[in-house]
């Protein structure tokens, strides 16, 4: 490795600690000074106990041979009784510090949760369809929330024993210099011993991140509610938890692994430390024979020797944690320092109401990240205000690339889309898509109230808002909301208590709702009806008119009964248009829209 970057990589690990460190302070300010405040406190207790120590043991001794041993024991239980007082101080101040800890723990927590849902939210959505980059935010959320507080802890116990170990030392090195060598020599080796297994686990955790997802993946498949069915009928539990098994099997071996070899070369750094620890106290017992030091001296070298190895013990050891959390934190650091690609315009433009010309593909080619296959290739196609689109082709032709893009889920890597003639990367994200009402082929299901559900498609309404009920009436789904035992207050689904299932048609219903409620410009819907039977559909479709209301729609269908209604076709096939038109006159053209119309017909009749 070059100087330079090594360089680099130093000064970017003291960034991230103050990064840490900032993220508790944002946490609970108050907690903060609070801490350290008892840092310093209780870094200077272990002193006084110490020398009050001293003093009782001298005390003692000089009252053997005093000669009135009722004044001279009165001495030593005044000491004794201001050793309680420190001793009693120090339980006040451990408590009163755990307290401040649980405390900071928790702000802490839940500061990162925040810090983590927003950087969730903002990422571009490739970073959801793209495993390399699920691997980070997966790492992120695990050790996120609480490695901060980690890191503060051991800053934490760095000061306090920093500060009792200054005092120790001082104590220790009057008595003789040599003492001072011996303390460092018997804590170092076993700092370096952690230091590097401490990253030796870490890159093999770093390394391990899919299979540690996937036996995530497996767990989830046998404990959660979406399998349970395929899984008993198609008797997949024994497969499933076989494979969990294994994964588990060999994650817990490698790891067990590194810590054999770890637990060896403590064992060997403790002998040392060990050895010197028993060195110090000859040479202290030594100086007490030879009438140096008093019997009280003894005592106290003594235990600032064996306080002062804890201590160094345990800053090493904060050290080594603090360098392991640091390290555990750069997942975190790596998420959060994700640039979205899908950016916000620096000068944004208004988006035109009402609009005037409406959406515009222009030459537009795309390929996905980390791909090579255009999906998109040379699209040019317009859709006017009031106008009804329909895409049609095979599977994987491209569709629902070009309605993500329309979302401006990504971008185009050539040509551009407009709204009005206007690139739609100069409008503000948040403005553009209110002006759009989607329903995906994977629409989400909220497991809150049927009210909720609907009202997530325009929260700018009140959630009591007559519109949500309206909009309901127009898909036909609020007859089955009145059924339910609480009405439009019923929760949906069943993770939570008094859920009520729906069956996936009357889920879709809900969406399509959902996406109608929004005051937007245009509707895109995507498979909007294939899980309703086609009475349904019919049904919604009859309304379809007015549900629209003079806005555009944009819809992928299978379905010809749905597509033949849209004023345009288009045809894509393997990412391009290769047809377009109304429906009778392309199944006049006879090309691959005849062919696609005549099969399905066929399949029906
Ligand atoms: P359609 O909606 O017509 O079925 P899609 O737009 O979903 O087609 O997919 C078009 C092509 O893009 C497919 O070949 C698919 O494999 C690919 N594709 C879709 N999503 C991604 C993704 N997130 N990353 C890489 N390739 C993708």
């Amino acid at each position: 490795m070059s100087n330079k970057s090594v360089k680099r990589q130093k000064t970017r690990k003291t960034l991230r600690l103050d990064r840490a460190v900032r993220f508790v302070w944002q946490a609970g300010p108050g907690w903060s000074i609070a801490s350290l405040a008892l840092v310093v406190i209780q870094g200077v207790l272990p002193l006084l106990s110490l020398y009050l120590m001293k003093l009782i043991v001298d005390a003692v001794t000089y009252s053997l041979g005093a000669p009135d041993k009722a004044v001279a024991f009165k001495h030593v239980a005044l000491l004794i009784g201001f050793a309680a007082g420190a001793a009693l101080l120090n339980s006040l101040c451990q408590l009163i510090a755990n307290l401040v800890k649980e405390a900071q723990t928790l702000a802490v927590t839940d500061h990162m949760y925040g810090i983590l849902h927003a950087k969730s939210i903002e990422v571009d959505l490739e970073y959801y369809e793209n495993p390399k980059y699920f691997d980070t935010l997966h790492r992120a959320q695990q050790e996120g929330p609480y490695r901060p507080t980690r890191i503060v802890n051991d800053l934490v116990q760095l000061g306090q024993g920093g500060i009792s170990l200054m005092a120790m030392a001082g104590l220790l090195i009057s008595f003789h210099w040599g003492m001072a060598v011996l303390l460092i020599g018997a804590a170092v080796p076993g700092v370096f011993v952690r230091l590097k297994y401490s990253e030796k686990l870490f890159n093999w955790q770093k390394g391990r991140t899919q299979s540690e997802r996937k036996s995530g993946y497996f767990n989830w498949l046998l404990t959660g509610d979406q399998h349970a069915k395929e899984i008993r009928l198609f008797d997949l539990g024994e497969l499933f938890k076989h494979r969990f098994g294994e994964l588990r099997k060999t994650l817990r071996g490698e790891r067990l692994g590194i810590t054999r070899k770890r637990s060896f070369a403590e064992f060997l750094a403790q002998t040392g430390g060990t050895i010197a620890v028993f060195a110090s106290f000859a040479l202290i017992a030594y100086r007490t024979v030879q009438g140096a030091i008093t019997l009280g001296g003894m005592v106290m070298y003594f235990g600032a020797f064996q306080k002062a190895m804890g201590y160094l013990r345990g800053m090493l050891g904060a050290i080594a944690d603090l360098y392991e959390n640091n390290l555990y934190l750069s997942n975190l650091y790596e998420f959060l320092d994700l640039e979205p690609k899908v950016k916000e315009p620096l000068h944004p433009v208004s988006v035109p109401r009402p609009m005037r010309k409406g959406i515009s593909f222009e030459h537009v080619s795309f390929t996905y990240p980390g791909s090579d296959k255009e999906v998109l290739e040379d699209v040019s196609l317009s859709v006017e205000p009031g106008e009804v689109v329909a895409l049609v082709g095979e599977n994987g032709s491209g569709k629902t690339t070009f309605i993500k893009l329309l979302c401006r889920l990504y971008d185009p890597v050539e040509g551009t889309i407009t709204l009005d003639g206007i690139d739609l990367r100069q409008f503000r994200m948040s403005d553009f898509r209110r002006e759009i009402g989607v329903i995906f082929q994977d629409y989400a299901r909220y497991h809150l109230t049927a009210r909720e559900n609907i009202w997530l498609g325009d929260t700018n309404l009140t959630p009591g808002h007559q519109r949500i009920a309206e909009t309901a009436r127009y898909t036909g789904v609020d007859d089955l909301i009145m059924r339910l035992p609480k009405g439009y207050d019923t929760p949906l689904g069943k993770w939570f208590e008094d859920g009520e299932e729906l069956s996936l048609g009357e889920w879709q219903k809900i969406a399509l709702t959902r996406a109608f409620l929004r005051d937007a410009r245009i509707m895109v819907l995507d498979e909007p009806t294939s899980s309703l039977d086609a009475k349904t559909e019919y049904g919604v479709f009859k309304k379809f008119g007015q549900l629209l209301n003079g806005r555009s729609a944009i819809l992928i269908s299978h379905r010809f009964s749905t597509v033949r209604m849209a004023d345009t076709i288009y045809v894509f096939h393997e990412g391009r248009v290769i047809e377009s038109g109304a429906h009778e006159e392309l199944v006049r053209q006879g090309g691959k829209y005849a062919l696609l119309f005549e099969r399905q017909a066929r399949y029906y009749t």
